[in-house]
């Protein structure tokens, strides 16, 4: 186990205690007189994330969590349906970005992902079933069952949400420019920030007109209209 990964697991034994915790059973186990670098209040996967950040910065840090396991809307249990353990709301992990995966070494700690093949199983009142997964003959023969217009144009449809990602993959991985006016700054740290800026605008503007100005118009009404 890393060190940073230790003093994660060592603040989070302090903080919670087993079975249901309450916030103020975890806060009565907390040392006396400690003081920590940050206090993280929720230990769902965002809050869990940010703590191991601030661990591996050096950190000290306390996650409070008031349920009696971590992971929030992310985690598996397996009280809901007795012999079956399995994810109670979030099960997909899109927006867990590589770059977590790498930096906190979670599949050397355990993490297994799980391809979903088929992926989506939608059934109708009258019997009848969609079928979806990454087999695009599969696709395209369960689609056909409702519209062969729309099983033509999955492909499409696919194509265009694989570059919509491309241009959104540049925005969350970047830290957002931040909209700071301090007048007290050195000239050093106000020209980093105007280049920080520059840089992603700079970038944003070049992935935009990579997408054209056809794709972009589409982007906004995928955004901005009703699924
Ligand atoms: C039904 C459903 C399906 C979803 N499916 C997906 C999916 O497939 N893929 C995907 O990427 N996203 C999905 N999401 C969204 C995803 O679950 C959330 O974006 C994600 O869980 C947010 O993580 P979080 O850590 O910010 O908050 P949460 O997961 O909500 O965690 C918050 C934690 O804080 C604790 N807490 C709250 N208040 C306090 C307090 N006062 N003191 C101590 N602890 C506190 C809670 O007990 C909880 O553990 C889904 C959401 C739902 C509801």
């Amino acid at each position: 186990m890393s060190p940073a990964a230790r003093r994660l697991l060592l603040a989070r034994r302090r903080c919670l205690s087993t079975g249901a915790a309450s916030s103020a059973s975890a806060s009565s186990q907390l040392p006396r007189g400690k003081r920590w670098d940050a206090v993280v209040i929720g230990g769902g996967h965002n809050g869990l994330v940010a703590a191991a950040y601030l661990a591996r910065a050096g950190r000290s840090v306390a996650v409070l969590e008031r349920r009696g396991v971590l992971g929030g809307a992310a985690v598996s249990e397996s009280d809901l349906v007795p012999g079956f353990r399995f994810s109670r709301c979030s099960y997909l992990l899109s927006l867990l970005r590589p770059a977590i995966l790498r930096d906190l070494e979670l599949e050397r700690h355990g993490l297994k992902l799980l391809p979903r093949s088929p992926s989506s199983f939608t059934p109708c009142l009258d019997g009848r079933y969609l079928l979806l997964g990454p087999d695009a003959e599969l696709n395209y023969s369960e689609i056909s069952k409702f519209s062969k217009k729309d099983a033509d144009a999955y492909p499409r449809y696919e194509e265009q949400l694989e570059k919509f990602c491309k241009l959104m993959d540049f925005v969350i991985d970047s830290a957002p420019p931040e909209l700071r006016q301090d007048f007290h700054a050195s000239m050093v740290d106000r020209m980093k920030d105007r280049v920080d800026k520059s840089a992603f605008w700079g970038n944003l503007l070049r992935h935009v007109m990579q997408q054209g100005q056809k794709n972009m118009v589409e982007f906004f009404d995928l955004l901005l209209s009703p699924a």
